[in-house]
């Protein structure tokens, strides 16, 4: 809804703020840096049309220090991205916005968790922040049969085929790389992700099609809408625990 006037927003008056947000970093040899940015646009402009709700434009950067090692991968520290996040989120507050969505098209934004849950402390029900986060949308699609492959962290076949739809012109799939190594995702603490997925894809990525990522994107909308009326739901009527609201 960032396209509109202030007035029409006024007039709308939506109680719900959709906030994506993405990350600029290497998405193997096939993807774009933009990647997860533009799937975070993506998804952004398909929950706000099932919601009305006031969406913001994508956040491209966030953190992801475990993508270091080839160029064009962009972050800042994660105190300044909490910060900045809680900044954010309270100036929605103060104009009457009190649901806020997070859509986290980035896996590796380990400091989202505490954003989110010290703002729901601090402030339920008068603020409820919902985190919905992506990686959360390609297991969905794998038991539904859309997706073939259940081990993509990174740059795999679910990402390739949601920017076949997107921005196809960034794509290319003479390039894309099958990998998966036998190291825990947890590693990406003790080293980048070059480090055990040399090209960067950590997936497989060859499997990628429009057709799926048009199928994606839709059961990511859906997925994300029912998934926030559930946690919001949940928020608005846990009641009093002795002192608290949380
Ligand atoms: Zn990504």
């Amino acid at each position: 809804m960032y396209w509109k006037s202030a007035d029409f927003i006024m007039e709308q008056d939506p109680d719900l703020a959709i906030i994506p947000v993405g990350s600029i970093e290497q998405h193997g040899p096939h993807l774009p840096v933009m990647t997860d940015w533009a799937i975070g646009t993506e998804v952004g402009k398909r929950i706000q049309a099932l919601t009305g709700g006031f969406l913001l434009p994508a956040l491209p950067i966030s953190t992801c220090r475990e993508q270091m090692g080839k160029k064009g991968s962009v972050w800042m520290e994660p105190p300044t991205f909490y910060q900045m996040m809680t900044d954010i989120i309270m100036s929605l507050k103060t104009q009457g916005f009190r649901k806020i969505m997070i859509i986290q098209a980035h896996g590796g934004i380990f400091v989202m968790t505490p954003i989110v849950r010290d703002l729901n402390a601090k402030f339920n029900p008068d603020l409820m922040v919902f985190n919905f986060d992506l990686m959360t949308v390609g297991p969905v699609c794998y038991r539904e049969g859309i997706l073939e492959d259940d081990q993509e962290i990174h740059a795999g076949e679910s990402e390739s085929s949601q920017m076949l739809v997107i921005a196809p012109e960034s794509v290319d799939m003479d390039k894309a790389v099958d990998f998966v190594p036998d190291t825990p995702r947890s590693y990406l603490s003790y080293g980048s992700i070059l480090r055990f997925c040399p090209d960067g894809v950590w997936g497989r990525a060859s499997l990628g099609t429009a057709e799926k990522g048009e199928q994606v994107l839709e059961r990511a909308a859906r997925l994300g809408v029912v998934e926030m009326n559930k946690a919001f739901e949940f928020m608005e009527n846990k009641g009093k625990l002795n002192y608290s609201n949380f």
